[in-house]
C-alpha cells in the first residue's frame, strides 16, 4: 500500500483531486498545514454562505445519546433540532445510507440488503465492495444533483460516494469508468482512516478559496458499529467508542468555529442496535429440508431460495409459523415494511425477532454481541438525528420521522429544488427550518 507523504497529501488536498487514499503514518494534516493557512487566508469573507454536512455516525442508537458520555453531540442537540428517526427496513448499513442521500426506500433505490444478487445481472453479487455503477443507478443521491447543479460536493466517505453514478465500468479497466459523476473529492472506503483524519480532512477541504469550497459534504465514523456488533448495545465497547466519536464531532465543530465557517449540520445514524447472544439463534436446518432451500444472507434475516423443484416443499415448512420468526413469499412482505417488489430482494424472506438471529444451524460455541437489520419500527433500531446551524431554529424536540426525509431537507439546506418521485418530505423540518 503506497503512503502519501503529508505534503503530497495537502496539495493533493487543496487541489481538490479525488484520490485513492492511504492514511499517512504520520500526523493527519492539521490547520497548521502552512499551504492551507494560505488558501484560508485567500478566501474572501462574502463566499462563506453556509456549507452542510451530513454526519453518520454508523449504529449509534437513538438513546445512546442519553448516557452522558457525547457532550460535544448533547450541546448541539440542545443547540439545535433533534428526534427518533426511524430507520428503512431492511435496517442494515448500505439500505440506509442510500436512502438517506436519495430519499427513498431501499425497495426502489436498490441496495435491498448489504449482500443480494439481481436476475438482470447474473452470476454476480453485489457486497460492500461493489463500485460497479449498475447496482447504484436505480436512484441518485444527493451528491450528484448537487453536482450537476454545479455545486462542489466532498464525501469524507458514505457507501455509494465512490462509485462514478450512472458511469460505466470497464470489464477489465481496474476500476476505470466511463462517463458518470462523483463528489469533487472522494476517498475509497479505509477503515485504517482515524476519525480524527476524517474530520481533519473535511476541515481542509473547507479552507479553500469561495469558489472550490465545497457546500455539501459528508463525514462518517463506523467505530460505534463496530463495537455494538463485538461487545453488544451496553457494553464498555460501546461507550468508549460513543466517546472517542464525540471527540471527533467536537473536533469538527472547534475546526468549523476556527475557520470562521457556518454550517448546518445534520447529524445522523443509519440504525441502531439490538444484544444478540448463541441462546436466540433460529436454526432453520431444524425447521426445513436443508435439500429444499439455499440461503444468501442470514442473520436478523434471511434471503432465502427454493432449490429448483422444491418450491412447494419448502413453502408447506418455511411458510408455517415459527417462533421469534416471519417468513413470508417476497410479494407477501407486510406493506409497513415497504419492501419486496425489487426482483434483488430473493423469493423468501425471513425476519427474526429483535435480538434473535437466523442461522442453518445452531450456534456450535457460546457468544454474545449486537446485531441490526431487524423491523425498522423496533425500539432498538431507532436512529439518531440532530440538527444545528443557521437554517435551525434552536431548542425543538421533533416528533418521529422516517429516514427517507432526510434527503428533502438536505436538498433545501444545499439550496436544490425539491426532488421529484421521492418517497420522503421535508413537512417534518418545515416548522424548525428559518426561512
Ligand atoms: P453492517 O454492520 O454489516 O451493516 O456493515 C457496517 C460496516 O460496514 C461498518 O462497520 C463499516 O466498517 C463497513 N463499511 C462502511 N462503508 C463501507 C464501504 N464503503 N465499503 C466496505 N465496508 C464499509
Ligand atoms: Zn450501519
Ligand atoms: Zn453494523
Amino acid at each position: 500500500m503506497t503512503r502519501l507523504p503529508l505534503v503530497a497529501l495537502a496539495l493533493a488536498l487543496l487541489a481538490g483531486c479525488a484520490y485513492p487514499y492511504s492514511p499517512p503514518s504520520l500526523p493527519p494534516v492539521s490547520s497548521t498545514s502552512p499551504a492551507a493557512s494560505v488558501a484560508s487566508a485567500a478566501a474572501p469573507a462574502e463566499a462563506r454562505a453556509p456549507v452542510t454536512i451530513l454526519v453518520s455516525i454508523d449504529g449509534f442508537r437513538a438513546d445512546y445519546l442519553t448516557r452522558g458520555l457525547s457532550p460535544h453531540l448533547s450541546h448541539l442537540a440542545t443547540e439545535g433540532v433533534t428526534a427518533a428517526m426511524r430507520p428503512s427496513f431492511p435496517s442494515k448499513t448500505f439500505p440506509n445510507h442510500w436512502t438517506l442521500v436519495t430519499g427513498v426506500v431501499p425497495d426502489r433505490h436498490g441496495i435491498v440488503a448489504n449482500s443480494f444478487t439481481d436476475p438482470a445481472h447474473p452470476g454476480e453479487r453485489f457486497t460492500m465492495a461493489s463500485d460497479q455503477p449498475y447496482w447504484w443507478d436505480e436512484a441518485e443521491p444527493v451528491w450528484v444533483t448537487a453536482e450537476r447543479a454545479g455545486i462542489p460536493t466532498a464525501t469524507m466517505l458514505w457507501p455509494g460516494s465512490n462509485v462514478a453514478w450512472g458511469g460505466t465500468l470497464q470489464p477489465r479497466g481496474h476500476h476505470a469508468v466511463t462517463g458518470g459523476v462523483r463528489p469533487h473529492d472522494w476517498l475509497q472506503f479505509n477503515a485504517n482512516i482515524s476519525d480524527r483524519q476524517r474530520v481533519d480532512t473535511v476541515i481542509d477541504w473547507l479552507r479553500r478559496p469561495g469558489p472550490t469550497r465545497p457546500r455539501f459534504l459528508t463525514l462518517y465514523f463506523d467505530e460505534v458499529d463496530i463495537a455494538g456488533h463485538d461487545g453488544g448495545p451496553d457494553s464498555a465497547e460501546v461507550n468508549a467508542a460513543i466517546a472517542h466519536v464525540d471527540q471527533a464531532i467536537g473536533a469538527l465543530v472547534s475546526g468549523l468555529a476556527e475557520l470562521g465557517l457556518a454550517a448546518n449540520l445534520v447529524i445522523v445514524s443509519d440504525h441502531g442496535m439490538a444484544a444478540t447472544s448463541s441462546e436466540r439463534v433460529i436454526a432453520l436446518d431444524r425447521m426445513v429440508n436443508p435439500a429444499d432451500y439455499e440461503m444468501s444472507e442470514d442473520g436478523p434475516f434471511a434471503m432465502i431460495r427454493a432449490v429448483p423443484g422444491h418450491e412447494a416443499a419448502l413453502e408447506a415448512r418455511l411458510l408455517s409459523h415459527h417462533d421469534h420468526m416471519d417468513c413470508w413469499r417476497r410479494n407477501g412482505i407486510p406493506a409497513r415494511f415497504r419492501y419486496g417488489r425489487n426482483p434483488r430482494i430473493a423469493p423468501y424472506f425471513c425476519l427474526a425477532d429483535a435480538g434473535w438471529l437466523i442461522d442453518a444451524k445452531p450456534a456450535d460455541k457460546p457468544f454474545t454481541g449486537g446485531a441490526h437489520g431487524y423491523d425498522n419500527a423496533d425500539p432498538s433500531m431507532t436512529a439518531l438525528f440532530i440538527a444545528q446551524g443557521p437554517a435551525f431554529r434552536p431548542g425543538a424536540k421533533l416528533a418521529p420521522f422516517d429516514n427517507v426525509d432526510v434527503a428533502p431537507l438536505l436538498r433545501d439546506l444545499i439550496g436544490l429544488p425539491p426532488g421529484r418521485g421521492l418517497d420522503g418530505t421535508d413537512a417534518p423540518f418545515r416548522r424548525v427550518l428559518r426561512r
